[in-house]
């Protein structure tokens, strides 16, 4: 299995990272780690070639006060590297007066474009963080030749439809245990799911608190449930989708 959504790199997996990423790899699962600034960036491939596993770079929407100079990412370009994100929309926490809610917003989709472009030029996929930002991150896909995922699905059948018109892949995680996606969930065609534990977020109940990706099973064996096909199936398509989506990966 592929864990396509991971933060290895994060500082809870400080004090045993390495035993975590063998117990994952005696597991054959293997990981994308995903960074969500420039820092991060550089961390997640280090960890990559250290490891042997797969890294994406960009800057997540929370996290643009840095800035996005896409010379200083396209340096970190490697083998190593598979995708660009994890970029996005997150209009979660926006400001409550209307002047700085559209600044707040048009800050953001610059620092996204500006990645999406990135993408399309290096001929990357994009991994994509959005939070109830559906439409505004449609309608900048919309015009651009790109590939790429919605990690972490939390939007509704017609925004499942919208995406996959575009040939998105749809990001599946433990937030599932949380929220009733079951209806989105039947709805996407297998061909399109893709497995992510987005750890150390998101852990499914009854699992250990910082989540990792060995909880990729649980998310497997529960999708499979909603979509009523064998665990042997679900994961044998959803490891197609990753190594057709990221084709970097050997
Ligand atoms: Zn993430």
């Amino acid at each position: 299995m592929i864990d396509t959504h991971a933060h290895l790199n994060f500082s809870q997996f400080d004090k045993d990272r390495k035993d975590i990423i063998s117990k994952c790899l005696n597991k054959d699962i293997s990981i994308i780690n995903v960074g969500t600034d420039y820092k991060s960036s550089c961390d997640v491939i280090q960890i990559a070639k250290e490891y042997n596993l797969w890294a994406s770079i960009g800057l997540h929407p929370s996290d643009i006060e840095e800035g996005f100079d896409c010379e200083k990412y396209k340096e970190l370009i490697c083998d190593k590297v598979v995708a660009v994100g994890e970029t996005g929309l997150d209009y979660w926490r926006k400001p409550k007066a209307k002047t700085k809610r559209e600044e707040f917003k048009e800050k953001q989709k610059q620092i996204f474009i500006k990645q999406v472009d990135l993408a399309c030029e290096l001929n990357l996929p994009l991994i994509i963080h959005c939070r109830v930002a559906f439409d505004d991150v449609y309608n900048i896909l919309k015009d651009k030749n790109t590939k790429g995922v919605i990690h972490s699905f939390t939007g509704s059948v017609e925004d499942l439809k919208k995406f996959l018109s575009l040939g998105y892949f749809i990001g599946i995680n433990g937030i599932i245990f949380k929220m009733d996606l079951k209806d989105v969930i039947q709805k996407i065609p297998l061909d399109k799911i893709l497995l992510e534990t987005d750890c150390p977020f998101l852990s499914p109940p009854q699992f250990e608190e910082r989540n990792n990706p060995l909880s990729l099973e649980v998310i497997a064996k529960e999708v499979a449930s909603i979509k009523k096909c064998s665990l042997e199936e679900l994961i044998k398509a959803t490891d197609n989708n990753a190594l057709k989506l990221f084709d970097r990966i050997n």
